[in-house]
């Protein structure tokens, strides 16, 4: 119990830390957030990822992150998205439902590679099971590097896509 108490003394609240560095709205004193003050409807897309990146786009609307109180948020349907998240590089049986997800979103769009695998294939490469890189199958308007990469990368290439 002591030890617990002293890990809450020494690390504080995290919860909400992130958005009092930055008050929600005043885009001009972080911009990671110009995004998120922009409010888009993102639809995310597992291409064929390991999951890791998945992990990483999780944790976007965690508490210490929590984007949906700067206005950005998921949506289940590519109708109502004005980006797609694409992680993983494209398997050979997701590249119709991608390219179907990337028809049924309304210009205009952006596209964010998320992940080494999304740029071009990663670990994964292209082969029999494999196209490569989210580039290969749809344009793509900005790139999220690391395996995975961090939720800053992540949010950093929204911002890129959103002012490309
Ligand atoms: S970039 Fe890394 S974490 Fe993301 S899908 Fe590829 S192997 Fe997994």
């Amino acid at each position: 119990m002591l030890d617990i108490l002293k890990q809450i003394a020494r690390v504080g609240i995290v919860a909400g830390r992130r958005q009092a560095e930055a008050a929600p709205g005043d885009a001009a004193a972080d911009p990671e957030l110009r995004a998120v003050g922009r409010a888009p409807c993102m639809r995310h897309v597992d291409a064929g990822s390991c999951n890791g990146c998945e992990l990483e786009i999780h944790a976007l609307g965690n508490v210490y992150y929590n984007i949906e109180a700067s206005g950005m948020k998921f949506v289940a349907s590519p109708r109502h998205a004005d980006l797609l998240l694409v992680s993983g590089p494209v398997s050979r049986h997701m590249r119709e439902a991608l390219l179907r997800t990337h028809d049924a979103t309304p210009a205009p769009k952006r596209v964010v590679a998320v992940g080494d695998c999304a740029i071009d294939g990663g670990i994964f490469d292209a082969g029999y099971a494999s196209c490569g890189g989210v580039a290969d199958v749809i344009a793509v308007d900005a790139t999220a590097s690391g395996c995975p990469p961090a939720p800053e990368a992540i949010i950093a290439a929204i911002e890129r896509a959103l002012e490309s």
